[in-house]
This record gives structure tokens, C-alpha cells and sequence, in this order.
């Protein structure tokens, strides 16, 4: 039987005292496509809200198998044997097709799981991007609130999801193997474009020195892209996550660009800016949301979709009748 739902302010003293049991069901919450609990979630951030942002957010992506768990799993002891409260959140979109998220498992990362330090959280698997976008940015400021201060966003490297992590975060890290260095790994170049730092793992054993050509192949490939920032050009390293080889270094590129990108601005600038992009994507879900929860309106889209598919009528026109549907006024075309 579901138990009944904590007060606001008993998920905000739980939260904040870092009660992790509060903590998961904030994030239970949060993830709750329920009216009521939307809006519980949304009054919950606001209270929260004063309290968030003390984190270093880091987004980080590679493709299967390219030991994003195990560098996660040893960057985030090594973090919090240093004092740090690291959250490691995933987005997943796919996780629902697949029956079950494999990013931000907690076997995967089975020190950080045993940490007290530490806190996993799979990805929702509550199903588009959008949502689970929403529901991982909304997590990370839940986080926050609990004073956890480095936030890891974990990502597969394969389709929009990274554009997605790489927008809710602070630092962008792409994970590569050595050896396919010449553009091959399925890597886009908008991938790298994302990139604040490339981290060759694996550089360990007989692979350290393909790993050193990798870096350097990708070193050159990013000297033709137009770097982040213009004071902030994406180092290329290379690490073991296994052997925890070069994660300090890495650590510190992370450092240098906080205190590079805080002293001129950018850093504030960029938080902000996603903020309001944030909003902007929240605002059209929810108009998109309004089309099929009024009945009505869901059922005059069916048939609009038919007729314009038929073609007898143009796109546009039926574009204005669902706005008028929704109440918004009608487009003056001039023609009338
Ligand atoms: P993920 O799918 O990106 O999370 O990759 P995993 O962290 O699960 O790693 C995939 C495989 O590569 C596992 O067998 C790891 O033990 C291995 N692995 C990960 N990092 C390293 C590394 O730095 N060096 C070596 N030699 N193997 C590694």
C-alpha cells in the first residue's frame, strides 16, 4: 500500500538535512507524472531553490564499454576521500525499451554504491527524453539542496541524450578508447564540439602509447573546431579509470576551467542561460501536454491529422484551429 505523501516542509527539512531516504522520495516525487504530484514537486523546488547550485555539474558520455562506470566509480572515491559528496545521476532514454536502465547502476559502481559519501541514482525510465531530461535536471537541484557538490551526469554516447546532458551541466566530458582515433568510434563531431575535456581511458598496459597517438589524433581534430569558450580550449588526456592513472589531472582540468570560467563570468552566464532555455522547454511540454489532456482538443487533432494527411487541408490552417482550440487568439494573416 503506497504510504502516504510527507508534508512539503518534511521533504525540505529531509532534504536538506541530507536524509537520503527523503532525498529518494523527493526524487520519487519529482519523477511522478501525476498532476498533484507535479505540482507538490514544483512548490518543493521553489523552497529548495535558495539552496541549490553549490555544485560542480559534470556531464559525462562514452560509448558502451568505454568505462564510463568504472571511471565514475574511482574519480568519485577518490573525491570523497577528499571531503567531497558526489551524486552520480544518468539519462537514459532508452532504458524503457531495453527493460531496465543500465547507467547509473549501482552494481556497475560498486565502491561509490557502498560510500555513505555518495549517492546513486539510475536513470528514470519514465519514458522521452524531454522527460527524462526534466526529471535529472530537477534531481541534480535536489541534490544540491542535500549538499552534495559534485554532480556526475552519466550518458551513453549515442543519439540526442548528450546534446540533452551537455546543456544541464557545467563541464562536458567525452570518454574515449584508445586506437580508433581516426574519427571512427562512432563519434560525431558534434559530440566533440560538446566537449569541454577528452579523456582517453584505458592507458594503461600495451595500450599507453596507442592511447597517447589517440590523444594526439584527437588533439589535432579539435584544433579545427571553435573551442567552448574563448578562454577555455578542451584538453585532451589520457587516464586509467581502472588503475586510477591521471584522474587527479583530470580533476584539475575540472578545477582550472571552474576557476578560468567563474572569474570571467561564464560560468554564472551559462548556469543562467540554462535556466531560461530550461523554462522555455518546460513551457512547450506543457503545451504539448495540453493537446492530449483535453479530450476534446486530443479528439479534434485526430481528426485534423486526418484531413491535412488526406490533403485537404494545409498545415498551417490546422495549426490555427488547434490554437483557437487552446484558447489562443487567432494568427492575423492580413488576408482576411
Ligand atoms: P561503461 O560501459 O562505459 O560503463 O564501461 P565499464 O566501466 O563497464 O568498462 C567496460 C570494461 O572495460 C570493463 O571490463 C572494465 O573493467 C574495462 N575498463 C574500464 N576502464 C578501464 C581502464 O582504465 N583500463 C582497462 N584496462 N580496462 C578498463
Amino acid at each position: 500500500p503506497p504510504r502516504p505523501r510527507p508534508r512539503l516542509d518534511a521533504y525540505v527539512t529531509g532534504v536538506r538535512d541530507g536524509d537520503r531516504a527523503m532525498l529518494a522520495r523527493a526524487i520519487t516525487l519529482i519523477e511522478s507524472r501525476q498532476r498533484r504530484d507535479r505540482a507538490a514537486a514544483a512548490k518543493l523546488l521553489q523552497r529548495l531553490l535558495p539552496h541549490t547550485g553549490g555544485a560542480y555539474r559534470i556531464g559525462l558520455t562514452g560509448s558502451p564499454g568505454a568505462g564510463k562506470s568504472t571511471t565514475i566509480d574511482q574519480l568519485g572515491t577518490n573525491l570523497t576521500a577528499r571531503g567531497h559528496r558526489v551524486a552520480v545521476l544518468a539519462v537514459d532514454p532508452t532504458s524503457q525499451r531495453t527493460g531496465g536502465s543500465i547507467l547509473g547502476d549501482k552494481t556497475r559502481m560498486a565502491r561509490l554504491a557502498a560510500d555513505d559519501q555518495a549517492f546513486i541514482r539510475p536513470s528514470p525510465s519514465a519514458g522521452t527524453l524531454g522527460g527524462v531530461t526534466r526529471t535529472t535536471r530537477e534531481t541534480m537541484l535536489l541534490c544540491e539542496a542535500a549538499g552534495f557538490d559534485v554532480i556526475i551526469v552519466e550518458t551513453v554516447g549515442v543519439g540526442q541524450s548528450e546534446v540533452a546532458v551537455a546543456n544541464m551541466v557545467d563541464f562536458f566530458l567525452v570518454l574515449l578508447l584508445p586506437g580508433a582515433g581516426d574519427d571512427l568510434q562512432g563519434l560525431k563531431k558534434g559530440v566533440l564540439e560538446l566537449a569541454d575535456m577528452i579523456a582517453v581511458n584505458k592507458a594503461d598496459g600495451d595500450n599507453v602509447d596507442r592511447a597517447r597517438r589517440t590523444a594526439n589524433d584527437y588533439r589535432n581534430a579539435l584544433q579545427i573546431l571553435t573551442p567552448p569558450s574563448p578562454n577555455w580550449r578542451a584538453p585532451v588526456i589520457t587516464i586509467s579509470g581502472l588503475q586510477n592513472i591521471g584522474l587527479d589531472a583530470l580533476w584539475h582540468q575540472i578545477e582550472s576551467y571552474h576557476d578560468t570560467m567563474t572569474k570571467s563570468g561564464e560560468w554564472q552566464e551559462k548556469r543562467r542561460e540554462q535556466a531560461v532555455a530550461w523554462m522555455h522547454d518546460l513551457i512547450e511540454a506543457r503545451l504539448r501536454q495540453a493537446l492530449t489532456d483535453d479530450p476534446a482538443i486530443a479528439e479534434k487533432l485526430k481528426g485534423l491529422e486526418a484531413r491535412v494527411r488526406a490533403g485537404e487541408l494545409v498545415p498551417s490552417l490546422a495549426a490555427e484551429e488547434i490554437a483557437s482550440a487552446l484558447g489562443l487568439s487567432a494568427l492575423a494573416t492580413g488576408t482576411a
